[in-house]
């Protein structure tokens, strides 16, 4: 899972996204208004954490601009326990949920889930191809019923491909996917992830489910 914050609150914004990268989240942080609303209408993101009171542009005037613009990004928003005007406009404006602070991030956490499931319109939290199982919930990857261990930026790596079985990935998709905005995309470090992402899931297997798109990037087989 992929998530925005935009939070200006230094100390918020640092203990959502350890909180979020404990859990395999990618986080993108944007202390200012503005710059928040640039990386939500130019990059990837499955959901967006949006805290009301912001310098350069307010939560609400950003939340406003999304929906109009039809962005489906769906959007959290953090507010103080005095906000109840705000949170009911954000709420009108077309936000899908709202906590309050000070929060437990175990909470941010299943609501992020809860809210991005039902933007997929998915049920299913396990994702499966051939003989290969990842659960979103549960974070427990299986291969022919063996578990297998992965580093949170493995298991998010793993998670994009499963997610669009058969298709090919670029090295740029997967940087953006994977990785934050600010990546060097002159560093090998897809390879070096697709190698040990490889190692741990294709090992031992006799079928071979990733596969390397020379000079394009990389696609999950999805072997008859
Ligand atoms: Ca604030």
């Amino acid at each position: 899972m992929k998530v925005l914050v935009i939070e200006d609150e230094k100390k918020i914004a640092a203990f959502v996204r350890k909180g979020l990268e404990a859990q395999g989240c990618v986080v993108d942080v944007a202390h200012r208004g503005d710059e928040g609303y640039t990386l939500a209408t130019t990059r990837p993101y499955d959901v967006l954490v949006l805290d009301i009171m912001l310098p350069g542009r307010d939560g609400l005037s950003i939340l406003r601009s999304l929906r109009d613009r039809k962005v489906p990004l769906p959007v959290l928003l953090l507010t103080a326990r005095s906000e109840l005007n705000e949170r009911l406009d954000g709420l009108n404006l077309g936000a899908d949920d709202y906590l309050t602070k000070p929060f437990f991030i175990e909470e941010l956490v299943a609501r992020l889930h809860a809210i991005t499931r039902r933007a997929s319109g998915a049920t299913q939290s396990i994702l499966a191809v051939a003989d290969l199982t990842v659960n979103l919930l549960t974070r427990e990857v299986k291969r022919g019923g063996a578990g297998i261990e992965l580093t949170p930026r493995e298991f998010a790596l793993l998670e994009y491909l499963m997610r669009s079985p058969g298709r090919v990935l670029t090295r740029v998709q997967i940087c953006e996917r994977v990785w934050s905005y600010d990546f060097d995309p002159g560093t090998n470090l897809v390879e070096v992830y697709i190698q040990r992402l490889r190692k741990k899931v294709d090992g031992p297997a006799a079928v071979k489910l990733i596969e390397t798109i020379r000079g394009v990037g990389y696609r999950l087989q999805t072997p008859p």
